[in-house]
């Protein structure tokens, strides 16, 4: 038997009614805050990640998954969303639209890493990005989006960190100051993997999860101290904003965020229940990215949130009551008018089910109630005669008859 591909699941009902709640409730709150749908493709020209993302990143260097198409180009399924609706933003001349634009967008990506509890190669993520604005502000007004999603979707316990890495000038003084702190004796205590960072990608050694690179890396750098002015004031003004909405974190220099084009806020959203790979949503400002990319010189600042681990931490979920009205019938006379009715009561945006398998109406019964249906209807022979059908209230257990003429309306006035 052909099985799912590794580091790929199905998602069931039982637990896509909890998916789609989550979708549901972050919809309408990122209509609250102006933002709009946007849906890319899945896969995308290799380059734009390589480039945009940084070659040297962990993404791009073991985590993606390209091929070479039937027409010899270089194809990769897209392992996280903000290049390619920056690509999409430039290609399509969305600032001539409107020169502010605030884009969300739900769906898959996919990495192909090693796979674990809360690590999928196939993962969905809810993610926004804010085009167009310098403003701390607009900072702020993102990080608080990304806390109300999880608010909104149930979510407690969770722990915001944020940090200032600077802009793009910051950054490298930064490299350079931990290339020169780990190129000596001190990088020898480091784990195989911030070793090659070291000398590729230093700023990952700060947020490295093995615990002897965490010590000593947290011997040895307290804080960024070179960060620009400009910078400085930013991220005070950003703070001074989050102050005023009240919202729960907590300053994390450590925080670096693995992908090139971050610059300044960088924030990551943690989660206890989801063990040491923690993080359910991060984000921050890249100020070059369009720029760097061909297009306008705008600031921007996103989040995504991974919607697999939303679902971890809530706990699985229940199937949801799925219909209204459940018609049981008995003998054949009884199923087709049955079957009439229950095309009636779905023009009326009745949910109805009925039973195709000729069951006792014990059977029946049972099939209703395991259904969840408020409702139940029975159509019986003698019904037929009489013109009538008995609309059982599965809750009270109250019985009433209804006549076929006025059964849609009956139906109606119970089901509200
Ligand atoms: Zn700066
Ligand atoms: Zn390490």
């Amino acid at each position: 038997m052909i099985k799912a591909v590794r580091g790929t699941k199905d998602i069931l009902p039982a637990e896509s009614c909890v998916w789609q709640e989550i979708e549901k409730t972050s919809r309408d709150n990122l209509k609250l805050f102006g933002y709009q749908e946007i849906r890319t493709p899945v896969i995308e020209e290799t380059a734009l990640f390589v480039k945009n993302i940084g070659e040297e990143t962990d993404i791009v260097s073991k985590e993606m998954f390209s091929f070479v198409d039937r027409g010899e180009r270089n194809i990769s399924l897209r392992p996280e969303g903000t290049a390619s609706i920056i690509r999409s933003y430039i290609e399509n001349n969305l600032d001539k639209i409107s020169q502010f634009q605030k884009l969300y967008y739900i769906g898959p990506f996919f990495r192909a890493e090693r796979p674990q509890a809360g690590r999928l190669r196939q993962f969905h993520q809810i993610g926004v990005e804010a085009i167009g604005s310098l403003h701390p502000a607009l900072d702020a007004e993102v990080i608080a989006l990304s806390a109300k999603l999880l608010d909104s979707a149930g979510i407690k316990g969770y722990k915001l960190k944020l940090n200032n890495l600077g802009c793009r000038d910051d950054k490298k003084k930064l490299s350079k100051m931990l290339k020169d702190i780990f190129s000596d004796k001190k990088g020898e205590h480091l784990c195989e993997d911030c070793k090659r960072r070291i000398k590729m990608n230093p700023l990952r050694v700060l947020d490295c999860k093995n615990d002897g690179c965490r010590e000593v890396v947290r011997k040895t750098f307290k804080e960024a101290s070179f960060i620009c002015a400009e910078c400085k004031t930013h991220f005070e003004e950003v703070l001074k904003f989050i102050g005023m909405l009240n919202i729960k974190h907590e300053i994390d220099p450590y925080i670096v965020r693995g992908l090139d084009y971050y610059t300044r806020t960088v924030f990551e959203i943690t989660h206890e229940g989801l063990g040491s790979k923690d993080a359910i949503g991060a984000g921050g400002r890249y100020d070059n990215l369009s720029l760097d990319m061909g297009g306008p010189d705008v600031g921007a600042c996103g989040f995504a949130l991974g919607i697999d681990r939303m679902t971890m931490v809530l706990g699985r979920g229940k199937e949801s009551s799925t219909v209204d009205i459940f018609i049981a019938n008995i003998g054949d006379a009884a199923y087709e008018k049955a079957f009439g009715i229950l095309n009636d009561l779905r023009n009326n945006e009745i949910s109805c089910e009925i039973d195709y398998e000729k069951r006792s109406l014990k059977a029946q019964m049972r099939a209703a109630d395991s259904m969840g249906a408020k409702f139940v209807l029975i159509i019986g022979e003698d019904e037929i005669v009489k013109g009538e059908a008995a609309l059982r209230d599965m809750k009270t257990k109250e019985q009433i008859l209804i006549k076929f003429n006025d059964m849609v309306s009956k139906i109606k006035e119970k089901v509200r």
